[in-house]
């Protein structure tokens, strides 16, 4: 068992925000990464909203950098997952990875979120086989093909015009007829030769054999339902919290999301929360990052009260 002042769970921009902070008070926090190193945004092209990076930058770049700075201050990221946490009987807390037993006297929950899924037939059997919910990470493999985008918001915009520097083809089907997206993606989505926009219609069926090979979709005005050939299916319909872990030890809202009180505290002293975890509203990396630096800021006088 290893004896912590402080664990920070996730290992996005919240989560090194806050172990920069608590790096430079010199408790020594330990991060445990998650299944994702850097969360959501090592997975995001291009960050154009993070301020300082009057250019952008690349959402590996941005997280890799936050890590080297809290790193620089003695914050010690390690790679394993959490699989079980103990928040019941006060600090110090229990926390069981796949690969230690950890004691902590503060925790700063950063476990972010992750896509929702559509729930419709063949989605599940043909995740990797061309259904994604990474751009970035699959785009490449659409070289010269066909895809379809799923959803309305920024995430959608952004990954689909993303995917024009590969695909033929990028249709974006919407269920409804104005887009959720902000201006900018907007304007640059309808400027791009390669994108078409599908209102009003759902997605009902991925089809394939080992392999996506089209969509059944429903318009939701007419309720006509047509098949049409496709290569790829990229499912951006927003995100759900990773709070399994947490149930029925910390309190949350009606979709899980955790509902910390003033200063990051949950609703168990010394335990913390940052980032997507807490936040169902702005959900940016700015934000996460101040999120993040607060709970870092919050647990060490916590922890200074408490010695
Ligand atoms: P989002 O804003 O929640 O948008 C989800 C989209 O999916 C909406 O258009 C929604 O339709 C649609 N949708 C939800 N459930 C659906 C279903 N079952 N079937 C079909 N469509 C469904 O999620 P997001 O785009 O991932 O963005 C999340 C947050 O991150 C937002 O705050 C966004 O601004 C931010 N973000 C910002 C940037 C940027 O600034 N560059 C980039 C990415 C994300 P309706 O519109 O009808 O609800």
């Amino acid at each position: 068992m290893l004896s912590e002042r402080l664990l920070i769970i996730g290992s996005g921009p919240a989560g090194l925000t806050a172990a920069l902070y608590a790096a430079r008070a010199d408790l020594e926090p330990v991060v445990i990464s998650g299944n994702q190193l850097g969360g959501q945004v090592s997975i995001t092209y291009e960050v154009e909203n993070y301020p300082g990076f009057p250019q952008g930058t690349t959402g590996p770049e941005l997280v890799e950098l936050m890590q080297k700075q809290a790193e620089r201050f003695g914050a010690r990221v390690v790679i394993d997952e959490v699989t079980e946490v103990d928040f019941r009987h006060g600090s110090p807390f229990a926390i069981k990875t796949y690969g230690e037993m950890y004691e902590a006297q503060a925790v700063i929950l950063c476990t972010g979120a992750s896509p929702r899924r559509l729930g419709v037939p063949g989605e599940d059997l043909l995740i990797g086989k061309g259904v994604s919910f990474c751009a970035t990470c699959d785009g490449f493999f659409f070289r010269g093909k066909d895809v379809v985008v799923v959803g309305g918001g920024d995430s959608a915009l952004e990954e689909g015009l993303f995917l024009t520097r590969f695909a033929d083809r990028v249709r974006v089907i919407h269920r409804r007829d104005s887009l959720r997206a902000g201006e900018t993606l907007k304007r640059r989505a309808g400027t791009n030769s390669k994108m078409n926009f599908v209102w009003d219609t759902v997605v009902e069926e991925i089809l394939g054999n080992g392999r996506v090979q089209g969509v059944v979709v429903r318009n939701v005005k007419t309720n006509a339902t047509e098949r049409w050939p496709t290569d790829g299916v990229f499912i951006y319909i927003g995100h759900y919290p990773n709070t399994d872990l947490f149930r029925g030890q910390l309190e949350m809202d009606d979709r899980g999301y955790l509902i910390p009180g003033p200063h990051q505290m949950t609703s168990v002293e010394g335990v913390f929360a940052a980032g997507e975890v807490q936040d169902p509203v702005y959900r940016q990396v700015a934000t996460s990052v101040g999120q993040g630096a607060a709970a870092g800021m919050r647990a060490e006088r916590w922890l200074a009260e408490r010695s």
